[in-house]
């Protein structure tokens, strides 16, 4: 398999969607790993593009069928990554991007440590991560709270990933991100040895 995989971990309002969302309109070769989740679709949100949003028996019947290569509960809700379009996607040589969470990113470790680049997003502080999960007006209070105070266990694992990156001013941020993308295209592991050589040779 000639493809990679990018995992962006980040807690929830950090903007990874933000940042991926635009990433997917400017960037070729990229296949974004849609989740099956148990969780209600926000505004905005669509069935089979930002996750395929299923009820708690199908999940359970994912989990059953073996059709994961990692799953997890976060804020109460199941979260897992389909294995068969990641594997197709793979073969194909794309970037392939999860938007998981840390316990999925040590998951999906265990089993694609090879292809792995790993990137942790957060904003500059726990008040700037307030206003936004509240500026995003989808969430309950509750919800809120569950969600900044997980932040605080999720950031106790930075040190895990290759990259972070705070996303305060989203320009900056997002050309960071580019830039990691670039990076890995130029990863020995994405050439092809016996072709380039040949080439190398011949001229
Ligand atoms: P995530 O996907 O990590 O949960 P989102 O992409 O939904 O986060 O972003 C959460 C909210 O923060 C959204 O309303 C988004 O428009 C806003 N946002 C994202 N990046 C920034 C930024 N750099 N500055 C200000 N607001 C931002
Ligand atoms: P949200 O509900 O805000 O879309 O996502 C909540 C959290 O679940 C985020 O940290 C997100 O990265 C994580 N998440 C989304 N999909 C998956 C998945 O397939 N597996 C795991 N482990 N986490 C996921």
């Amino acid at each position: 398999m000639d493809g990679q995989i990018l995992v962006i971990s980040g807690p929830s309002g950090s903007g990874k969607s933000t940042l991926l969302t635009r990433l997917f309109q400017e960037e070729r070769d990229l296949y974004f790993s849609i989740s099956s989740t148990t969780r209600s679709p926000r505004d905005g949100e669509i069935d089979g593009v930002h996750y395929h949003f299923v009820s708690e028996d199908e999940f359970k019947n994912g989990i059953d069928n073996d059709e994961f290569l990692e799953w997890a509960k976060v804020h109460k809700n199941f979260y897992g990554t389909n294995l068969k379009p990641v594997l197709q996607a793979l073969n194909d040589g794309k970037i392939v991007i999860f938007d998981i969470d840390v316990q999925g990113f040590n998951l999906a470790k265990q089993k694609f440590s090879n292809y792995i680049t790993s990137l942790f997003l957060t904003t500059k502080s726990q008040s700037e991560l307030k206003t936004r999960l509240q500026n995003r007006k989808s969430e309950t209070e509750a919800s809120i709270q569950n969600r900044l105070m997980n932040a605080v266990g999720e950031m106790q694992h930075i040190k895990e990933y290759d990259y972070f990156l705070i996303n305060d001013d989203l320009q900056s941020c997002y050309d960071n991100l580019r830039s990691i993308i670039h990076v890995m295209r130029l990863k020995s592991s994405q050439i092809k040895l016996r072709e380039t050589i040949d080439e190398w040779i011949d001229n």
